[in-house]
């Protein structure tokens, strides 16, 4: 899952966004997009989700 740095918000997907540009050498490059689905802000990290299971249970170390 997803954590946005702009809003705040915790997803499992973002949204994305494809488009494509005409090129003038007839061809279209295409580009892919991954945005928060709210603020729409490509700026967000990939975060472990964090659930009550018993593996992985002393993975997270909290200062
Ligand atoms: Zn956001």
């Amino acid at each position: 899952m997803f954590r946005c740095e702009i809003c705040g918000l915790v997803f499992d997907q973002p949204t994305v966004k494809e488009r494509s540009e005409p090129r003038p050498d007839c061809f279209r490059e295409r580009f892919k997009e991954v945005l928060c689905p709210i603020c729409g802000h490509p700026y967000f990290n990939e975060v472990e989700e964090s659930e009550d299971d018993d593996e992985d249970i002393d993975g997270e170390h909290e200062p």
